[in-house]
């Protein structure tokens, strides 16, 4: 069993541990499941477990691929080892089809193939409901440089295309995704998780989503969703009493 007795931080998928090496933090993921900024909460069984198997499987994947990231090892079902960053509050959105808050915001219908990738950010504030900003609120509050989110801008269209292509090899079609990104002895690490809780992934052949948004929209089997990704990416079949 990994060590959990120093608790840094609790966020809605997962809680983060300090470790006896001040560069190193672990990851534990959660079954408790939130959205609508908390509003709607609720458990999604092994969610914790899968999370921690498919962020394995994307950010060695990302590794592979050159793209820096804070993902060490697992350590076991629920647990990784991250490097130690300072997150930076901003998110990055990055969308190729049209859904959620965007068709809202932009009036387009769910589904809607966007002409050119849109990349978004947006305050990491949750009282605030994450608002959305651009470049020169985030250099006018001084929270990160025009050269800092330029590198997570960058970063974030390789993940797209990386994790696009995974995606498409298992017949699931990424639409969007939010991303966090860490300082790290002054370089700007890919943070935070990649998995069905902050994507939206949806079969390619039926449309249908096999991500949060499941449970966001009450569709049902939301178990069964993220077991579907984690089996088509690593073939790995998780019992429902793991
Ligand atoms: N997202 C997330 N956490 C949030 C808000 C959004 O991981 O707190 C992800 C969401 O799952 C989707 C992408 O970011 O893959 C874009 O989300 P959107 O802005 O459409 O907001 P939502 O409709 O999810 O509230």
């Amino acid at each position: 069993m990994t060590n959990l007795t120093m608790l840094i931080t609790e966020g809605k998928g997962k809680r983060l541990y300090a470790t006896d090496n001040p560069d190193e933090a672990i990851v534990s993921y959660r079954d408790e499941t939130f959205a609508y900024h908390g509003l709607k909460r609720g458990r999604i069984i092994g969610k914790g477990e899968i999370n921690n198997l498919i962020c394995e499987y994307i950010f060695t994947l990302l590794t592979q691929k050159g793209v820096p990231n804070h993902f060490i090892r697992r350590l076991d079902n629920r647990c990784s080892l991250v490097k130690r960053v300072e997150i930076v509050p901003v998110v990055v959105k990055v969308r190729n089809i049209v859904a959620g808050s965007l068709a809202k915001r932009i009036g387009y219908p769910d589904g809607t193939r966007l002409k050119n990738t849109v990349v978004e950010y947006c305050l990491k504030d949750s009282e605030l409901d994450d608002p959305l900003v651009n470049l020169t609120h985030i250099t006018a509050m001084d929270i990160a440089t025009a050269e800092e989110i330029q590198r997570m801008e960058e970063l974030s269209l390789r993940v797209n295309d990386i994790v696009g292509e995974c995606m498409r090899e298992i017949s699931i079609e990424l639409i969007d995704f939010k991303l966090e990104f860490g300082r790290y002895k002054g370089a700007i690490l890919l943070a935070d998780e990649v998995s069905p809780d902050t994507c939206r992934f949806w079969d390619a052949r039926t449309h249908e989503p096999l991500d949060i948004d499941r449970f966001r929209h009450d569709l049902g089997d939301v178990e069964e969703a993220y077991r579907e990704v984690l089996h088509r990416l690593t073939g790995n079949v998780l019992k429902q009493s793991e």
